[in-house]
């Protein structure tokens, strides 16, 4: 509303302004008509000299307030352009990434929704791009130079795209480009091409002068008869994976043998989604043998899914979809819930002196959520099986969410759980890192007990691992031993228990009990012949040990 009679509110571009209007100019008339007609009416007819001193009066009375209120009407205005500053700034920020100034998804998917309706013969294209091992430049640069990478490829994606294209960070290392009025769809490669080389080309300069290479992967999706945004969204999402596949630092359109897969991964999704309330999923064990005197000292659950149609699935075929999709939770809390019953069961056969434990896989997804907490709350069951549970992360895992993971770890072996590192020695950092983790054990990667009797470095690097892990006061487990020879140098290493093909194959509870550990003394409670390297049903140990 206008601050005066005499001012007018009006729309100056985006902002309002306040001005006098024309008529007000003739205020002092109106005032010294009314003031004279006042006076007439009172005193009878005014003399000449009354009559100038109202008109004089009036005139001064209504310049007056002809300038008052020009000042509240500036005061206004002032206090107007603040607000309108503030709502463009909040505006702004609703829409952008704080970190580079690009557009957010917000932002992004409200152009491409725009784009996607107007869109008349001229293609419209997606371009989803993600840097290739940025979390590892985060772990070993540090976040302050993580941060420097982003912002500069941020500029160099904004280079590499015409003015008039929307870019976008969707959060981490997620960054989208939409292009419109794409006069032929092969421009969209030639963009994308294009994307890949500039971030590419030359290494990020970070403080101190470091450089660090980066190289980005994107995926195409096509808008041709696709005007669903989520939709052409996910199909980058998908040209991206697919990008990453075929070997990163490169790009993927979006096609038809992409569309089948996608189609057939949401019907898998909807099917694993059913999975665990229907009990389709089934554990089986390996056993894990203490290589001092050949029992059996615990078995790892390695989950299968009995699919309707397509039968026995191994963890190959569901776990990264399950990690992907969040359904891993449900699934890792029913994995650790069955684990415990099932060693229960072994408990009560085997009597008192089983000390038999279960070692179960965790997710990052578990790790990162506080349900793993739960799930393991709740399932712990009050016997003696209570304390026999050990969970398996991978240092790739720990190392990405080193804070998170850390907590739940700490939180885990309060409540009397051990941790174990799994694939040690495969990822970038494992000896750097071993020292600060909550960690009872690990579990030496398969590819280097493969290299035992074959390549003096494998041995080598186990032979450093174990020394390493026994001087830190941690266990040491080796996985994928498959021949004699392997099992010989593990135990001539000093390492302290082994898991592989040569001593026992993950199976269904029930056969594993009887086929591998069926010892007179009670279930599971069999001594291996190491030697011989077959497994034999025994309570004795054997000769060697
Ligand atoms: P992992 O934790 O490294 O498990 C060991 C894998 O090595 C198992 O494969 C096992 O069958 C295989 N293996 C055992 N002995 C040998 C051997 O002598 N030679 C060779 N070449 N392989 C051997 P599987 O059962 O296919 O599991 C694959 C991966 O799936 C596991 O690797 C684990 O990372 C994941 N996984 C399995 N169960 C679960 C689960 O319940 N939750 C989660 N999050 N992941 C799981
Ligand atoms: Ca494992
Ligand atoms: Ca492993």
């Amino acid at each position: 509303m206008a601050p005066w009679p005499w001012t007018a509110r009006h729309l100056a571009g985006d902002e309002v302004r306040t001005r006098i209007v024309p008529w007000a100019l003739a205020s002092p008339l109106v005032v010294v008509g009314v003031i004279a007609l006042l006076l007439r009416l009172l005193v009878g007819p005014p003399s000449a000299g009354t009559l100038l001193s109202v008109l004089a009066g009036g005139v001064v009375s209504a310049v007056l307030l002809l300038h008052l209120s020009m000042q509240a009407a500036e005061r206004l205005d002032e206090e107007g352009r603040h607000r309108q500053d503030v709502l463009d700034a909040a505006r702004r920020q609703a829409l952008h990434d704080p970190l580079t100034d690009l557009g957010n998804r917000q932002l992004f998917s409200d152009r491409l929704q725009h784009a996607l309706a107007r869109r008349g013969s001229h293609a419209c294209a997606v371009l989803y791009l993600d840097l290739d091992s940025f979390k590892t430049i985060n772990d070993v640069h540090g976040h302050a130079a993580g941060d420097t990478v982003l912002v500069e490829v941020a500029s160099r994606l904004r280079a590499a795209v015409r003015p008039e294209d929307t870019v976008a960070r969707f959060g981490g290392d997620e960054f989208a480009v939409l292009c419109e009025d794409l006069t032929d769809e092969l421009n969209a490669s030639r963009i994308a091409d294009r994307v890949v080389s500039s971030i590419s080309d030359r290494p990020v300069v970070v403080t101190g002068g470091r450089e660090i290479s980066v190289t980005p992967s994107v995926g195409i999706a096509l808008a041709r008869d696709e005007a669903d945004a989520s939709k052409l969204l996910r199909r980058a999402d998908a040209a991206l994976y697919r990008a990453k596949e075929g070997g990163k630092a490169r790009s993927e359109l979006f096609d038809e043998r992409m569309q089948a897969q996608a189609v057939d991964t949401l019907q898998t999704e909807d099917d694993l989604s059913l999975a665990v309330a229907q009990g389709q999923l089934r554990l089986h064990y390996q056993p894990i043998v203490d290589l001092v005197d050949g029992h059996v000292q615990g078995v790892e659950a390695l989950v299968r899914w009995q699919h309707p149609r397509r039968g026995l699935l191994q963890p190959a075929d569901f776990i990264p979809l399950a990690e992907r999709s969040g359904l891993i939770v449900s699934i890792g809390a029913w994995v650790i819930a069955e684990a415990w019953r099932t060693l229960e069961g072994w408990y009560a056969d085997a009597g008192d002196d089983c000390r038999l434990t279960v070692s179960v896989n965790i997710s990052s997804r578990q790790l990162a959520n506080g349900e793993l907490l739960d799930a393991i709350a709740v399932a712990q069951p009050s016997g003696r099986a209570a304390g026999a549970l050990l969970v398996e992360v991978t240092e790739e895992l720990l190392v990405a969410d080193a804070k998170a993971g850390f907590s739940t770890l700490h939180a885990l072996r309060t409540m009397g759980v051990r941790v174990g590192v799994d694939d040690f020695g495969r990822g970038i950092s494992s000896l750097s890192h071993l020292q600060s983790m909550p960690v009872d054990h690990v579990k030496v990667d398969r590819h280097f007990i493969a290299g035992l009797g074959r390549h003096r470095q494998d041995e080598a690097v186990v032979a450093g691992i174990v020394g390493m892990a026994k001087n830190m006061g941690l266990g040491v487990i080796a996985e994928g031993v498959e021949t004699t020879e392997q099992l010989e140098t593990l135990r001539r290493l000093g390492c302290d228990a082994a898991q592989g093909f040569l001593l026992g194959y993950p199976s269904p509870a029930l056969d594993l009990d009887r086929a591998v550990h069926p010892g007179p003394g009670g279930a599971l409670r069999g001594v291996l012949d190491l030697d011989a390297a077959v497994v034999v049903p025994s309570v004795v140990p054997s000769a060697a040990f």
